[in-house]
């Protein structure tokens, strides 16, 4: 049987009981493999070389490396069906078009007719983008003022195949299509509103794991199982367990299992250094924490958040939303690792799976503080329904032309709403630039979070 399942269904172990007992796949203990990876290779080479990496190199060479990163072989199936993982957007056409318009409604709250950017953080296959310009389209109010999409993009792989899914679009009321490295590139022109929506991107983004001790905090690095040396210098981590700060019932930290599975093991440098120390001190709510909290910390997240909000309140403007599995505080033991729409140790075959951590929504807020307005966030479930889609799939029951087409969209709506998986986990944050917008009342922010029987089930 075919098992198409989300990144995040996997590791809620509890939350998600009746999903797993479909769907989980135990991560693999496999022996180690006979050759290592190309993206292995480089890791253990520099490693040897230089000393332990930190997570973030890791994460960046495993996903990011120019030709062998995850991401940027176009050997790697990655999203959809038929990819590593499935994503929203390519389960219903529903989430795009209700992220589309609430955009549109916070454009129509500036009242004042401007050209429209829209801009994407990580677009995958292009989906979610193709389903927004179709329905900002179809509203008189933004049809024709969307004048460029800019697409932030790594993969030159993934940008192929985005082209080819949006090129339809080029030259529709002049509308242009770019493509960028980085948001910085992206501009911000005098009378031009920014719609932005990122989506399963901060979650792909480096972080550094750090441990607070009584000397300060301390990173986690990554070595290699066979490096005799690293005992002398580091502190093998696995020699005490710290406590977890999540209220997430997260699986095992793959991280902290035997090292004689992989090539590769964690281990606590001896003294702080300037990266753990700027890191620790990078929000007030990480002081509270106690000895032995070990946090999850992307400062890769809060540079490019802070540069989503100097974008949407620059020129005429703007709106974002941010999508992503997560909480509103950091975690320790959330990265992970998907092959094959299954849980994968993140040590194992580096370069050929997904790697994946939470997303700290509150980290995101401190970044944009002062730049921009912050709105929840909001469970998927909450946000998906109070902006309607319950109607809108009725009305696209409506007009199909089988029954069986009715039914699917249906049971796609559903899984996105679901409240005790995807509806749950992910989480929506809204954010308005400082220019023409209001401080409060954002819909449906500003209405909380749905109650009903499915959600309170689930706590
Ligand atoms: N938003 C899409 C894809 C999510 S996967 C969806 O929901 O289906 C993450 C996406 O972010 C991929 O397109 C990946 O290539 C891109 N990406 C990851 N790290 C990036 C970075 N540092 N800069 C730009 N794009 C990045």
């Amino acid at each position: 049987m075919f098992l198409v399942r989300t990144r995040l269904h996997i590791h809620h172990r509890n939350a998600c009981r009746a999903l797993l007992s479909r769907h989980y796949v135990q991560p693999t203990h496999t022996a180690l493999a006979a050759s290592a990876t190309p993206v292995e290779k480089i890791l253990l080479d520099t490693i040897k070389a230089n000393g332990p990496v930190s997570f973030a190199t890791y994460m960046q060479l495993c996903l990011s490396h120019p030709t062998e990163g995850y991401y940027m072989n176009p050997a790697n199936p990655v999203i959809g069906a038929r990819g590593d993982f499935i994503t929203s957007p390519e389960i219903s056409q529903v989430f795009g078009e209700l992220l589309g318009i609430w955009l549109v409604s916070q454009y129509l709250n500036t009242g004042v007719e401007q050209n429209i950017q829209l801009v994407e953080l990580g677009p995958g296959r292009g989906t979610l983008m193709d389903d927004i310009l179709r329905t900002l389209s179809q509203l008189p109010h933004s049809r024709s003022s969307i004048k460029h999409v800019h697409l932030v993009e790594s993969s030159l792989a993934l940008r192929a195949i985005q082209e080819k899914k949006l090129e339809a679009w080029r030259g529709k009321s002049g509308l242009e299509l770019h493509w960028h490295d980085s948001i910085e590139d992206v501009p911000a022109a005098d009378g031009v509103y920014t719609m932005l929506v990122a989506h399963e991107f901060f979650d792909a983004l480096p972080f550094h794991l750090i441990e607070k001790t009584h000397q300060g905090w301390k990173e986690v690095l990554i070595t290699s199982s066979s490096d005799p040396a690293a005992k002398t210098i580091l502190r093998p981590s696995d020699d005490s367990t710290p406590p977890q700060f999540s209220n997430s019932p997260l699986t095992t930290p793959s991280h902290d299992r035997s090292p004689s599975q992989t090539r590769f093991r964690p281990v606590l440098a001896t003294e702080p250094s300037p990266v753990s120390t700027l890191l620790g001190a990078s929000s007030p709510r990480f002081s509270s924490l106690p000895i032995g909290a070990r946090i999850e910390v992307s400062a890769a997240s809060f540079r490019i958040a802070r540069k989503l909000g100097e974008l949407i309140s620059q020129g005429a403007g703007g709106s974002a939303l941010i999508i992503d599995y997560g909480t509103n505080h950091a975690v320790g033991n959330s990265f992970r690792a998907f092959k094959d729409h299954a849980l994968a140790d993140p040590f194992d075959s580096p370069g050929h799976a997904d790697l994946t951590a939470n997303v700290d929504f509150a980290y995101l807020a401190e970044a944009l503080a002062g730049t921009a307005t912050t709105h929840g966030p909001l469970s998927q479930r909450s946000f998906l329904l109070q902006m309607g889609i319950n109607t809108r799939v009725a009305a696209l029951q409506r007009a199909a032309a089988l029954p069986e087409r009715g039914v699917a969209l249906g049971k796609a709506a559903a899984r996105l709403v679901d409240g005790t998986g995807m509806g749950k986990e992910y989480r929506v944050m809204g954010v308005t630039g400082a220019v023409g917008e209001g401080t409060e009342g954002v819909w449906p922010f500003v209405a909380g979070e749905v109650q009903d029987a499915a959600t309170e089930k689930s706590h």
